[in-house]
């Protein structure tokens, strides 16, 4: 464990400047990350590492040995490791299986992202030695741990047949490789990058100003901000998306909602037909809008976003600094239609509907801009003259604009940031 000389210092200080800038470009979800984590150099980390406070450490030696691209790719994998949290998410599973089982996710989703992109695709990006199988991208860490588990208990019992292999196709050459990870993990022999705790000798190269990385629900914060602004800037790999989608919790809980939603129905003849988890709709009361849902039944919804000028301010409440009310509305959407995997039909207005068109669960949502006055009168036009018919119309605004005078005929739910109170309807308020 030997002191590190000022030049190693400044030239490990270099390269990690000189990575963040296409990390900026290229990756900005990580980039975003890497503002909220520290940097340090120490040689008592074999390749690189990230501690409980996710400190992220660098063996000088090693960093030098990359070229840029894979020293990129190594800065990514250990900003990973912060976004998706491995410290919370390992909970009481065996830290070197978990690491093992993350690294396969993030080097499957970073190799991914890696080679989807002209520039960064152009010469070998892969640091010597990683996990990688391209399978995994399919997969959470938590399902890669327990098939790792698995092929630990069949080659401790090598009469039991693995039952692991079916998901990954029977003695896939990724089963193999996990048994030989396993081998060597049993020997001591693999190279892991989780620490169990903060390295002494370590020498802080970037945000040496930042009192100390981001962790727990700071992290968490973090990532979201990572993640809206990167989705809106449109670069946003689709593997890593769908894990963080797993990773973020919405700030609704859209099915305690629903439920509510459905139980204040009560007083209607018809309640049933909101029951989401009971198929005894009438089938021939859909007008020209049927919107299937993969759990077998049919559900109308229109949503409707407000994005008048006050939709811009920003929330002040800690778990979403600095993210707008329209972000954080298009955040609860995607949330929304993915808990029911549901095709939705989506307006956005302010003072008239400026934008209208039908997003199937596969489909990314649109970005909206717009700005101007609120006027909700359109959009209940707007679903009556195209014959929408909706089950359900989820409208997100701040509340503040001209209403119908009548209630529709389908139920609404208003997501309200703030206070106010719709005259129909039920309502969600955020608190903002
Ligand atoms: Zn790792």
């Amino acid at each position: 464990m030997s002191s590190i000389s000022p030049d190693v210092v400044r030239t490990c200080k270099n390269i990690i400047r000189d990575r963040l800038v296409p990390l900026f470009v290229y990756l900005p979800f990580w980039a975003h990350i890497a503002t909220n984590c520290k940097i340090l150099i120490s040689y008592s980390v074999q390749t690189a590492g990230i501690d409980p406070h996710n400190n992220i450490y660098f063996n000088p030696d090693f960093l030098r040995s990359l070229n840029s691209r894979q020293q990129l790719f190594l800065i990514a994998h250990e900003l990973s490791h912060a976004a998706f949290m491995f410290f919370e998410r390992k909970q009481n599973r065996d830290q070197k299986l978990f690491n093992v089982a993350q690294d396969y996710v993030i080097n499957a989703i970073l190799t991914d992202a890696f080679e989807h992109h002209t520039i960064l695709s152009k010469s070998k990006f892969q640091p010597p030695g990683i996990l990688y199988a391209r399978e995994a991208i399919d997969y959470t860490a938590e399902e890669i741990y327990a098939m790792l588990c698995n092929e630990q208990q069949s080659m401790q019992s090598p009469g039991a047949s693995s039952s692991s292999s079916s998901r990954s196709g029977s003695n896939s050459s990724w089963q193999n490789q996990m048994r030989e990870v396993l081998r060597q993990i049993e020997q001591e022999n693999l190279i892991l990058d989780a620490l169990h705790q903060a390295l002494e000798d370590g020498v802080i190269i970037y945000n040496e100003e930042l009192e100390s990385s981001a962790t727990g629900s700071d992290m968490e914060v973090a990532v979201r901000k990572a993640w809206i602004t990167a989705k809106q800037a449109g670069t946003l790999p689709g593997s890593l998306r769908k894990h963080l989608d797993q990773l973020l919790e919405p700030f609704v809980e859209w099915d305690v909602q629903f439920e509510a939603t459905i139980s204040n129905s009560a007083t209607r003849e018809n309640k049933n037909r909101y029951a989401w988890n009971y198929s005894n709709r009438r089938q021939d009361s859909y007008g020209d809008i049927v919107m299937p849902t993969l759990r077998g039944h049919r559900c109308k919804a229109v949503v409707a976003v407000d994005t008048s000028g006050s939709m811009h301010m920003a929330m002040r409440r800690s778990h979403n600094a600095d993210c707008t009310y329209l972000e954080q509305a298009m955040s609860e959407v995607e949330h929304l239609r993915k808990e029911y995997d549901l095709d939705i039909f989506l307006l956005n207005c302010d003072v008239q509907v400026n934008e209208s068109e039908w997003v199937h669960p596969w489909e990314d949502l649109p970005s909206f801009t717009g700005g101007g006055g609120t006027n909700f009168v359109p959009v209940f036009e707007y679903i009556e003259n195209h014959d929408l018919n909706p089950d359900i119309l989820v409208f997100f605004t701040d509340g503040y604009g001209n209403y119908p005078e009548e209630a529709p005929p389908y139920d609404v739910i208003w997501v309200i940031f703030g206070e106010y109170h719709p005259p129909f309807g039920d309502v969600i308020k955020i608190p903002v």
